[in-house]
């Protein structure tokens, strides 16, 4: 562990595990000391394609040679191709639309103005009586309206007064979020999988439960699909899973493929339709070097490649530690393509604990809640690597 003499000016909002990184390929990174590490949280899932995959580094460095911001003043000439190959990408619909923001918190506040203006101008709602229906255990970012309505007492404790407008319901039971509908309700908000909680998979018919009572009640229903989507499950999206359209799709970290924040809020026309010139914006969302970077990451998953290697690796990855749930050395996982949340037994310590063992053993990974380590390695790691990493894993367990 490093420790300073000189008091940091750094800012204590995040508890780093003691490694300082220096470099990255694909899927190792290198300290300053140039130890290498095998990186099992991606970014969380923001580098769904590995450290400086080729082509994103080589659709960044062209376009730093074109031009890197107009603002949406102007038009620029990869804004369009953006969004015409974001939707063929997601198969939407011919007059859905594709508002292009930076993080992925501003994209769901985008997601829930929209909501909101569609439900009072379209849907009839009176003035400043929309509500949105949410899941508990939710992440859906920081800022002060999203952690409104987290669960966390942690995001939210002393960051008061919140925003009103919100109802939260158990995550996984449709039934409860069927009888939390009213006539002020106009969107509900949820991950397909929740990510931050620790990898929860609802079961197979809970969306398509929560679609219907959204179709019932000319409802929207709204997937983050920030830290699941874009190849992440196997799927390009997770609610393919399910074979659930929702009518609004949120994206973000995967889509800058950990070269630039680039988000996206894409669906319905007359919902994303209500953001008319001047009632919403962004400085830099939609930028050039932006949307250049984010068309090689539409490139990349136009193939199905990298879809279909996170579910052949995740099926590995979900029979390794499925045996060592058997074994007693994990107390469950969860896994939905290359992705995993696995339980811990306390006589192994907290998350965090195993992450500073496995730190040593030179694979980094991130506890989530507690009892909980998320896996998210690159899509594009080597199986050899990820053998070696869960073999780390299952060692630091013994
Ligand atoms: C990470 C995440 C966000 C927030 O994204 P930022 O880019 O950190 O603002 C929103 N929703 C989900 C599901 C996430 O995992």
């Amino acid at each position: 562990m490093t420790t300073s003499l000189v008091p940091s000016h750094l800012a204590r909002n995040y508890h780093p595990l003691p490694v300082v990184l220096a470099g990255g390929e694909n899927s190792w990174v290198r300290d300053t000391a140039g130890r290498e590490y095998l990186d099992l949280l991606a970014g969380y899932s923001a580098l769904n394609f590995g450290h400086r995959h080729p082509a994103l580094v080589d659709a960044a460095r062209a376009q730093l040679d074109r031009i890197t911001l107009t603002s949406r003043a102007f038009e620029h000439d990869l804004l369009e191709p953006f969004a015409t190959r974001l939707a063929a990408l997601l198969e939407l619909r011919d007059d859905d639309l594709v508002l292009p923001m930076n993080t992925g918190a501003e994209a769901v506040e985008t997601a829930i103005k929209a909501a909101r203006k569609w439900g009072h101008e379209v849907k009839g709602v009176p003035a400043d009586r929309a509500t949105i229906i949410v899941a508990d255990g939710n992440f859906h970012g920081r800022t002060t309206t999203i952690i409104s309505f987290s669960t966390d007492e942690e995001a939210r404790a002393g960051f008061g007064p919140f925003t009103p407008g919100f109802r939260v319901v158990p995550y996984g039971d449709a039934e409860a979020l069927a009888a939390a509908i009213d006539e002020t309700t106009v969107a509900v908000l949820l991950e397909p999988i929740q990510g931050e909680a620790g990898v929860i998979i609802p079961e197979a018919g809970y969306l398509p439960a929560v679609r219907a009572a959204c179709d019932a009640a000319d409802v929207l229903l709204i997937a983050d699909e920030v830290q699941s989507g874009l190849g992440r499950t196997g799927t390009t999206l997770a609610c393919e899973l399910v074979g659930v359209t929702p009518d609004v799709v949120v994206l973000g970290k995967a889509l800058g493929g950990g070269v630039v924040p680039v988000s996206a809020v894409v669906g319905r026309q007359d919902v994303l339709g209500v953001l008319t010139a001047g009632t919403h914006g962004s400085t830099f969302g939609g930028n050039p070097l932006a949307c250049a970077v984010a068309l090689a990451v539409v490139g990349l998953l136009e193939t199905g490649e990298h879809q279909a290697r996170a579910r052949e690796l995740g099926a590995h990855l979900a029979e390794r530690l499925g045996a060592m749930v058997t074994d007693g050395r994990l107390v469950e996982a969860r896994c939905a393509g290359l992705w995993a949340g696995i339980d811990l037994d306390p006589r192994h310590g907290t998350g965090r604990q195993l992450s500073e063992r496995l730190l040593e053993r030179r694979v980094l990974t991130k506890d989530t809640h507690g009892q909980t380590l998320r896996l998210a390695p690159p899509l594009t790691i080597a199986q050899d690597d990820l053998d070696w990493a869960l073999d780390q894993l299952g060692d630091a367990l013994r």
